[in-house]
């Protein structure tokens, strides 16, 4: 089985109709990424709906703003609550579109990882034009969990890798230009699980378009292509990472 480590589904979606597409295209578990205070609520509703979908939850960098230390508790009693909820994120820092409230961004940060500390939950990190403070802080803790979204240089990767943590790899692989296949030709497939990011960055050949869960075969396939091993083997690997990384039963 395939499992779509990162996704976000909202209740105004067809989410039946994904959740059943995926698992025709053998995405047999999701889990989806709430990181707002409307995505949070609804991630946590549509995962107890639907036996095969799980949830991360946590406030993203984007939305540190208006955010208190309230927002943090009320975040622990909601992790603490829901037994669907398998990691703490996405979180991290976003110097691209946020610099001017860097400090803020890293107070909230420190703040989201010292709770998965508490709780010894992973983490799923949201990391833009922001790798040193990123690397920096994670150092600082003991945790495990996925850098979402990776796209970095093989030298920020295998920085990663030491620290404990897997790159979640999704539709960036298949883009032109990309930089992502010389990283996945050098490292052990142990270090990488698979996403879609749902409903952003689709991949080839459905660049620009809606992405889905179901086209995570397509991330695997471009996987087996460069790695020369066969997409099942892809699947095995990435899923038993799932496993150990999250903690979840496959
Ligand atoms: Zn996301």
């Amino acid at each position: 089985m395939y499992i779509d480590t990162h996704l976000h589904l909202n209740k105004e979606d067809d989410v039946k109709k994904i959740i059943k597409e995926a698992t025709d295209a053998n995405v047999q578990k999701l889990v989806i990424s709430g990181c707002d205070k409307k995505g949070i609520t609804e991630a946590l509703e549509i995962s107890s709906c639907f036996e095969n979908v799980y949830t991360t939850i946590g406030f993203h960098p984007s939305e540190v703003i208006e955010l208190t230390d309230d927002d943090i508790i009320w975040l622990e009693t909601l992790i603490t609550s829901n037994n669907k909820v398998l990691g703490v994120g996405e979180i991290g820092l976003d110097y691209y579109y946020g610099k001017e409230n860097k400090e803020k961004q890293l107070y909230f940060f420190k703040k989201q990882l010292e709770l998965a500390e508490k709780l010894a939950l992973p983490v799923v990190i949201h990391s833009r034009e922001a790798f040193e403070d990123t690397y920096n802080t994670l150092k600082e803790h003991k945790l495990k969990g996925v850098i979402h979204c990776f796209s970095g240089s093989l030298e920020t990767a295998k920085l990663y890798i030491k620290l404990g943590y897997v790159l979640g790899v999704g539709g960036v692989l298949t883009f032109k230009n990309s930089r992502l296949p010389e990283v996945i030709k050098t490292i052990n497939l142990n270090n990488v699980v698979l996403e879609t990011d749902s409903p952003y960055l689709a991949p080839t050949p459905h660049r620009g378009e809606i992405n889905y869960p179901k086209y995570i075969p397509i991330i695997a396939k471009k996987i087996s292509e460069i790695k020369k091993i066969s997409t099942k083997d892809v699947e095995n690997i990435t899923s038993s990472n799932v496993s150990r990384i999250f903690d979840l039963k496959i």
